[in-house]
């Protein structure tokens, strides 16, 4: 008999919300090399609460998304996480993104969010300040935060029992008999232990985590490519500018800088989107950006000036996609397949991880459950 029943890897939002949802009636170990959960992508994002309508309909991004976005606001209601349900528009501001727009509504539209084509008209009335001469309003997208629902999450996997085990980096995962003989480094030194399902929820690292499993990442297609995502704040005197999140239309990579409206009224624009040439953390936002991200921001919100912004925070996404490559999904993935029965690997939770991580860690439950 394995010493737990399931550990999962990474208290990031997700492994958080799988932990909750799993460890009721459960022996749950949770494992993290940080001193604290939330340290790295769950905390370094635009908080946003995705409303689904950018992704290849049926695609897991797409479903997990509009579920995960339902998901949210109720467990958010019930549990008292902070959040704004404020809206989104999505907007064109030359004549030849009209088609772009109408593609993008299109999209959602089959994706199931609730969307309106609105009017330029329509959409200066409600930002006044935002030069659209068409748009799409997505009602359901909003902000939240991000610690508070991995706190509130983090306390529920608790109360079903759930073993926090933190600055514990997994170094080594084994296949035996009875499951996965699980190998910690600790500050006390290595120590190991045997756990019947393994949930593999190591965000940047993911892949590194798959290897030691014995994965051939790359005959998977599991290899990540980093891409950072950084932002820069507006002074504090324009808080207040916008009532709603406004985004350009998305670009191949990511969605596009746009507007970011935090729970405290603070507006900040980003994320771009830079692979890094070598996988190593770098959350630097230098102030020789600047210009650029005046440019870019300044054709959303003219109002503003170059000297109104300021360095803020950057994020890394685990992106399957390299640079200039097609789509990839979300890889959820129970591995008795590849002859890894009891392993569950979850790859590539770049955005709209955080939105989706309740439908996710639904997703997982199916799995570990068959
Ligand atoms: C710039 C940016 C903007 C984004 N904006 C949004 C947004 O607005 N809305 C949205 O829905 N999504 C957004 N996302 C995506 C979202 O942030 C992620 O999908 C989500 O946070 C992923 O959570 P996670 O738990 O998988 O990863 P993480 O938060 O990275 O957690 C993984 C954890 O695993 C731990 N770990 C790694 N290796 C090991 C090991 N060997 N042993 C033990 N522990 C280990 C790490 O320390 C980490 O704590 C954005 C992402 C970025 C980068």
């Amino acid at each position: 008999m394995a010493e737990v029943d399931v550990t999962v890897i990474g208290a990031g939002v997700v492994g958080l919300a799988v932990a909750a949802r799993l460890a009721e009636g459960r022996d749950l170990v949770l494992v993290e090399r940080r001193e604290r959960h939330g340290q790295e992508t769950s905390s370094r994002n635009s908080e946003v609460v995705h409303a689904g309508m950018y992704y290849p309909t049926g695609s897991l991004k797409a479903v997990l998304c509009v579920a995960g976005n339902r998901r949210f606001y109720e467990y958010a209601e019930a549990r008292r996480v902070p959040f704004s349900r404020c809206g989104k528009l999505i907007v064109a501001i030359e004549e030849d993104e009209l088609p772009a727009l109408h593609a993008l509504h299109q999209r959602g539209l089959d994706n199931g969010v609730p969307l309106h084509l609105i009017s330029g008209a329509d959409a200066r009335a409600m930002e006044p300040e935002v030069p659209a001469i068409a748009a799409i309003w997505s009602p359901t997208t909003g902000v939240m935060s991000a610690h508070g629902l991995m706190d509130a999450l983090r306390e529920d996997a608790f109360r079903s029992g759930t073993i926090e085990r933190l600055r514990a980096n997994v170094t080594g995962l084994a296949r035996e008999a009875d499951g996965w003989r699980v190998t910690l480094q600790t500050p006390a030194g290595a120590e190991s232990f045997t756990s019947a399902r393994v949930v593999n929820c190591a965000g940047l690292e993911a892949d590194t985590v798959a290897a030691l499993a014995g994965v051939d990442v790359d005959a998977a297609g599991y290899r990540q490519h980093w891409c950072k995502g950084s932002y820069f704040a507006v002074a504090p005197r324009h808080a207040g500018l916008l009532r709603h999140l406004v985004y350009p239309l998305p670009g191949h990579v990511s969605l596009g800088t746009h507007a970011v409206i935090g729970l405290d009224g603070r507006l900040r624009f980003g994320p771009d989107a830079q692979y890094l040439p070598q996988r190593v953390p770098d959350y630097d936002v230098p102030e020789s950006r600047r210009a650029e991200f005046a440019h870019a921001s300044r054709r959303l919100l003219p109002v503003l000036e170059e000297a109104d912004f300021s360095p803020d925070l950057a994020g890394l996404r685990p992106k399957l996609q390299g640079p200039g490559e097609a789509f990839r999904d979300f890889v959820i993935a129970e591995e008795s397949a590849r002859g890894l029965p009891g392993l569950v690997n979850l790859l590539g939770i770049d955005s709209p991880g955080l939105t989706a991580s309740l439908a996710i860690a639904r997703e997982v439950e199916g799995l570990v459950n068959a």
